[in-house]
């Protein structure tokens, strides 16, 4: 692109942020519409309220934020979308008069992620794998989505159990129920929708699994890991060895990014654009 007088500027805001894949989807959709605009990142360890003032003083037009940051953010901003606020945690602020208005893209993103592979969640049994902030996003959407029944599996049962009291108190009925790791057996006599949502087999850690027990996989029919790096993480693997559906995490990172440039643009962009962004994405993991 050429950088002249008029050029814009977006950005993404976090710690650490040189492996961020945000601005290869950003630049190409700039590319995409030929929107004078360059999307970069702010390396932003602390005094992130100074960061966001700053980026309204120098007329930035909208940023990413993301960890540590994502649930910080949103005292800064003027207004808080209300999905971003059920969830708590935002990842996108949008110039607005006088300010910022924080919005959560991930959820959103992780639907359109599961619509463009055709994962249904309404009527559902769903397992999820994990209970750190993402379990919690996803717990929200499966209940918005109209999922019969969740159960959430973490190391820390703990954590599972304040999911599922927060989220049943937002369904209104018991649609969370938590399990230890081990009692999955518990879950035997069906199959079931399988969000893998903790951070084991990310990059470096690419043979880890978070259950090993190749019976496991047998209580699934179809898999999603929300882990994006490596590709084709080790429970992809173990489902497609089952032959089982199995779905990787770059969608939800593709869409919670065209989400968000839809949001700065005020633009609808169609599905074909967005695999087009897609192939880019893919290319710079291998
Ligand atoms: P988090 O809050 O740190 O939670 C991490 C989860 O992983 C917890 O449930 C934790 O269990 C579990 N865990 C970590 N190491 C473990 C181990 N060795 N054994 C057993 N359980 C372990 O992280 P988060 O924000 O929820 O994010 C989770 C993952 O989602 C990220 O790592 C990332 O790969 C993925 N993600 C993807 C996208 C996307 O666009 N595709 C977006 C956001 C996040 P305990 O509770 O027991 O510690």
């Amino acid at each position: 692109m050429q950088i002249n007088g008029s050029t814009k500027t977006l950005g993404v805001i976090g710690c650490p942020i040189e492996h961020t894949r945000s601005p290869i989807i950003h630049n190409e959709l700039a590319k995409v519409f030929s929107h004078n605009v360059v999307y970069v990142p702010f390396h932003v360890p602390t005094n992130l309220g100074d960061a966001i003032q700053g980026a309204y003083a120098l007329g930035i037009e909208g940023m990413n934020v993301t960890i540590p940051h994502k649930t910080e953010m949103m005292q800064y901003a003027i207004e808080i979308d209300e999905f971003a606020s059920v969830i708590g945690a935002a990842n996108t602020l949008v110039r607005v008069e006088g300010g910022y208005k924080a919005y959560n893209t991930d959820i959103p993103g992780l639907k359109r992620a599961f619509d463009s592979d055709g994962v249904v969640v309404e009527g559902e049994e769903v397992i999820v794998l994990g209970a750190g902030g993402v379990s919690r996003a996803v717990c929200i959407l499966l209940a918005k989505y109209g999922a019969k029944r969740v159960y959430v599996l973490n190391r820390t049962i703990d954590k599972a159990l304040d999911i599922a009291k927060e989220v049943n108190r937002y369904a209104q009925k018991e649609l969370v129920q938590v399990l230890k790791l081990e009692d999955y057996k518990e879950l035997e006599g069906k199959t079931y929708l399988c969000i893998q949502a903790t951070s084991v087999g990310m990059y470096p850690h690419v043979e880890d699994v978070l259950i090993s027990d190749d019976a496991f996989y047998d209580l699934v029919h179809t898999g999603y890991d929300l882990v994006y790096n490596p590709y084709e993480t080790a429970f992809i693997k173990k489902l497609i060895g089952k032959q089982k559906r199995a779905f990787h995490g770059l969608k939800m990172l593709l869409y919670q990014g065209v989400i968000a440039y839809e949001y700065w643009y005020n633009i609808q962009i169609d599905e074909k654009t967005s695999l087009k962004v897609y192939e880019r994405l893919k290319e710079a993991l291998e």
